[in-house]
């Protein structure tokens, strides 16, 4: 998604600016208006579930739910929560009878088991999404018509011919799209190039395509193109490709979690708080403390209730992330008041478990303690199976190296594990069927 090229499809102006002033001044607001806000769109939504959108027709009847009862978030739980599952086998149901059918958007993402689902969205959902885009990339500096770059590969896999275009320029707004698969120590200068002649300020990317891209830029011992801004989605952000890009780039990063089902969206500030977007979705956070063993804080599981799309609305919707809220004293510096997480452990199928049952939601950290790692990946195929892929950083990753991975990864994983280690290009990661790139991937802790 993106805030530029696709603006003729947002045909809400008044909605937008609507949207805009409101969130923008959530941010700030206190607790009770915030709740305020939400619950009033969400009893909205239930009421047009209750009456035009089946499958919550049916489960409202079922569980003796009325829209009016629900007064404060806790009494949303009364509603049983919408799962992965549910969604898989309840696509069609889930759509609902009325609404904007002759201006809907389908957006396709993978479900539990890889194959596809339908997400439909309406207008509003549109407006929705181009202000949340709008307000975060507003934190760092970026204004509408700014030269910008997008490092892409979903936009080329449209074309005809998607490996022959390396860029493409929008002409009405300057935004420069670069394509993801060229990214290489050969092309890295044109495309350096290429923003230089663009005047680029901003770029916005996946964290590992730009990391790489990073990688290319600092061997080449480049000069500074001056950008301002640096924004990062659709990937957890490790904190050692927060370091190099920042250094390559000399910029900051601003970080942005969001989901295609759109109910939760949290975006960092220039104070490298990760406020959640409290006028985007309805965000619960769910105690699951006790159920990990993981180091570190309470866990959250993240689930989200719209309060825009109508055309399909997820309420209560489980995301299957974990989150850790950070509860550090006083208010971010910013002055944000909205809800600030620590730390996105990531989703379910992203943990791996130990042979003794232990969970262990960050494991990918420790490519980040072994000198001569570019990027790594952990993959479970069974409780004692596990194969590694490594992008090395030239020839740096000695034998001494591997030993050394070697040895941190039979410490969680225990000495019984077998651990395959290969040392891969970027195309050789396994990328499953969603296409993105995952440090982690366990077929166990799914099952
Ligand atoms: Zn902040």
């Amino acid at each position: 998604m993106s805030l530029h090229f696709k603006i003729s499809k947002y045909l809400l102006p008044y909605r937008i600016l609507q949207f805009k002033y409101k969130w923008e001044a959530l941010q700030y607001s206190d607790p009770d208006t915030v709740c305020r806000y939400q619950l009033e769109k969400v009893r909205a939504v239930l009421e047009h579930c209750r009456r035009h959108v089946p499958y919550y027709r049916d489960l409202f009847r079922q569980n003796d739910i009325y829209p009016g009862d629900i007064q404060t978030p806790e009494d949303l739980r009364m509603i049983p929560e919408l799962s992965k599952e549910i969604l898989r086998r309840e696509q069609q149901r889930l759509v609902s009878e009325k609404g904007w059918h002759f201006l809907r958007e389908q957006l396709l993402t993978s479900g539990t088991t890889g194959e596809k689902i339908s997400i439909w969205v309406d207008p509003v959902a549109r407006a929705q999404e181009f202000v949340r885009y709008w307000l975060f990339f507003q934190r760092g500096g970026y204004r509408i018509g700014k030269p910008f770059a997008e490092f892409s590969s979903d936009f080329f896999m449209d074309r005809e011919d998607p490996l022959q275009v390396l860029f493409q320029k929008n002409p009405l707004t300057g935004q420069l799209l670069l394509n993801t698969s060229y990214i290489s120590r050969e092309n890295a200068g044109r495309y350096l190039e290429l923003m230089r002649a663009n005047g680029v300020l901003f770029i916005k990317s996946r964290p590992s395509s730009l990391y790489i891209f990073s990688r290319h830029v600092q061997d080449m011992g480049a000069e500074d193109i001056g950008l301002k801004c640096i924004f990062t989605i659709g990937e957890p952000l490790l904190e050692k490709q927060r370091k190099c890009i920042e250094t390559t780039f000399g910029c900051r990063i601003l970080n942005f979690y969001g989901h295609m089902e759109r109910v939760v969206a949290m975006s960092e500030c220039i104070h490298g708080g990760m406020h959640v977007d409290e006028g985007y979705g309805l965000v619960e956070l769910q105690d699951v403390n006790g159920e990990l063993s993981g180091e570190g804080g309470t866990k959250f599981r993240l689930l989200g209730t719209t309060m825009h799309n109508r055309l399909m609305p997820f309420i209560r919707y489980d995301t299957g992330d974990l989150v850790e809220v950070d509860d550090s004293s006083g208010p971010c510096p910013c002055g944000r008041r909205s809800r600030r997480i620590k730390c996105i452990s990531g989703r379910a199928e992203d943990l791996i478990i130990g042979e003794d049952g232990a969970v262990y939601p960050a494991l990918f950290l420790v490519f980040n303690m072994i000198d001569g790692i570019q990027m790594g990946q952990i993959i479970q195929d069974e409780l004692l199976s596990f194969r590694v892929n490594i992008y090395p950083d030239a020839d740096r990753f000695t034998d001494l190296r591997k030993e050394e991975l070697l040895f941190h990864l039979r410490k969680y994983l225990g000495s019984g594990a077998l651990i395959d280690i290969r040392l891969v290009d970027v195309e050789g990661f396994d990328y499953g069927r969603s296409g993105k790139f995952r440090s982690v991937i366990s077929s166990v802790a799914g099952r």
